[in-house]
């Protein structure tokens, strides 16, 4: 029935895996994570970019919790290796639509896990000549780290178990549950 609002579910029909960050801390911590942003940025416009395909819902739930003026831009990495496991060979599949000179640009990304794919793209965003780069990541996971990287804005640290769900893929599919599960327990 159109327009009819039902309370979100979080058992999710679809659901597999267990619950790891439910759909009531995500949105609580983008709101903390936005207020933060906010803040910092007070005064300037910032140039939003979102790396697809993981950080899509992230992005559009930040975005909207930043109060200020900014703009949005979209690319696409992909990473050599298997799902597991990152060689560190990143290759670009969408590029950025829009120069970044003279912009305060922040990325926003689903999760930081070996580092290979982040440290690229800083280099690339930086080759762009921006005023600034800052980075914000849902996820972390620093046990798996291989290069460090500077987080800026961080939603939530985890162990070494591989998840999925809010934007996060498990062979593509199950980005649509609105939590964070995984397999383990
Ligand atoms: P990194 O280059 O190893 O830091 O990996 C970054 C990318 O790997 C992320 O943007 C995700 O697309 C993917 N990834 C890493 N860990 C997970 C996971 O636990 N679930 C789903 N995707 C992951």
């Amino acid at each position: 029935m159109a327009g009819r609002v039902s309370m979100a579910k979080e058992n999710f029909q679809l659901g597999e895996g267990k619950v790891q960050i439910s759909r009531q801390e995500i949105k609580k911590r983008i709101k903390e994570l936005g207020k933060e942003i906010a803040k910092d940025y007070r005064g300037t416009d910032i140039h939003v970019i979102c790396v697809l395909n993981g950080a899509f819902l992230f992005m559009a739930d930040l975005v909207r919790s930043i109060d200020l003026p900014l703009t949005v831009d979209f690319i696409s990495l992909s990473s050599y290796g298997s799902r597991t496991q990152t060689n560190g060979e990143v290759q670009i599949l969408k590029d950025l639509n829009a120069s970044l000179k003279n912009k305060h640009v922040l990325i926003v990304e689903d999760i930081v896990d070996t580092g290979y794919t982040m440290t690229y793209l800083l280099k690339y965003i930086q080759m762009r000549e921006p005023i600034s780069v800052k980075i914000a990541s849902l996820i972390s996971k620093p046990s798996r780290r291989k290069v460090d990287v500077d987080i800026d804005y961080l939603g939530f640290e985890i162990e070494d178990a591989f998840i999925f769900g809010y934007g996060l893929d498990d062979q593509q599919y199950k980005r649509n549950y609105p939590f964070i599960s995984s397999y383990k327990d």
